[in-house]
């Protein structure tokens, strides 16, 4: 099979390799879809110091299942299938608490957890996987869609956490992939969505999936807009899917008072930001991450695609073979599109 393996940042090298095995409890899909994430990205540059090298990237799979190992009993050969790619442990003492993405011992393809046990991914022909990291998928939802389980996942469990109240105002800041999918989830909570980004292309298809009101964060103070837009409340909830400094510190003060702050990126290199203790404290104000998802989740991740209830082709701009991975991942960094796609 053909596999893109990185050897090192920008060191990516197309190689002939024997199909994997599927094992006494694994899965071994034929790879139809696999979206390009920053998570990829931050090998491919060379800023992730965990990774290990050579890998095979590519983290959000979905195809069709053709080998199953001999304890595999909920998935068999030609089933149609999307790839969770983290895996825990299910022994451990945090596994028990139900902190699946916490396990100590969580394995992940593509290096997708960065501090997890790193399986090759799914830029490739062929990928291996347990049958816990399977989910399979009806014929109305497409490989593509199901490509999209785990980012669409953590959106979920992003929103989840907003607790927005119907008719509440939330403000998305990013409008890159995932920021498109906050939208559309924010929209089925019944949320007013008010979104901040810096590209008026991206903003333009932010209102065309939902959004009421945009802003430029260029133009416009943010802060000053988003009171302005809440008749100085400030938003119940903010969602910031950039992984920036400024403007995860802008974020607390677009807050109401209760107002809940997710911050749903990474940021690299780390760095720190500062927050008033006063404006949390007199406030009540809720600052927390969202990472990940869970398999409950997942479950409903997949039931949103089949219904329709949320589109995630739409945000694919780029099909690209195997063979152009290269240019799939320099075009994500020149931040040209949406969404890139290898397909096959
Ligand atoms: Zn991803
Ligand atoms: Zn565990």
């Amino acid at each position: 099979m053909k596999s893109a393996v990185l050897y090192g940042a920008r060191d990516l090298r197309f190689e002939e390799r024997a199909v994997p095995e599927a094992g006494a409890d694994g899965v071994v899909v034929r790879v139809r879809a696999c979206g390009v994430c920053p998570t990829d990205l931050r090998k491919y540059t060379g800023r992730s110091t965990r990774a290990r090298f050579p890998l095979v990237l590519g983290h959000e799979a979905a195809g069709d299942v053709v080998a199953v190992g001999s304890d595999v009993r909920g998935v068999g050969e030609g089933d149609r299938v999307g790839v969770i790619p983290w895996w825990p442990c299910g022994r451990c003492a945090t596994c028990r608490l139900g902190r699946f993405i916490q396990c100590p011992d969580i394995a992940s393809i593509g290096g997708s957890v960065e501090r997890s046990v790193m399986v090759d991914g799914a830029f490739s022909e062929y990928v291996r996987v347990p049958e816990r990291a399977i989910l399979r998928i009806g014929p109305e939802v497409s490989y593509e869609a199901a490509s999209f389980v785990d980012p669409l996942s953590c959106a979920l469990n992003s929103i989840e956490l907003c607790r927005i109240p119907i008719g509440g105002d939330v403000v998305i800041v990013g409008a890159g992939p995932l920021g498109m999918m906050h939208v559309q989830l924010a929209k089925l909570q019944g949320a007013r969505i008010i979104v901040s980004a810096k590209h008026a292309e991206r903003r333009e298809m932010a209102r065309a999936l939902g959004a009421h009101e945009l802003v430029d964060p260029v133009e416009t103070d943010p802060i000053e807009a988003v009171r302005e837009l809440t008749d100085g409340e400030g938003a119940a909830a903010v969602i910031v899917a950039v992984g920036d400094p400024a403007a995860e510190e802008q974020a607390v003060s677009m807050l109401a008072d209760n107002g809940v702050l997710v911050l749903f990126a990474g940021t690299y290199p780390p760095t720190t930001i500062a927050v008033d203790p006063n404006d949390v404290h007199y406030t009540q104000k809720v600052i927390t991450g969202a990472f990940a998802s869970t398999p409950e989740q997942f479950v409903r991740t997949v039931k949103l695609m089949s219904t329709g209830l949320i589109d995630v082709e739409a945000l694919v701009t780029h099909r690209l073979p195997l063979d152009d991975l290269g240019e799939g991942f320099e075009l994500t960094l020149d931040g040209v599109g949406m969404k890139k796609m290898i397909v096959s």
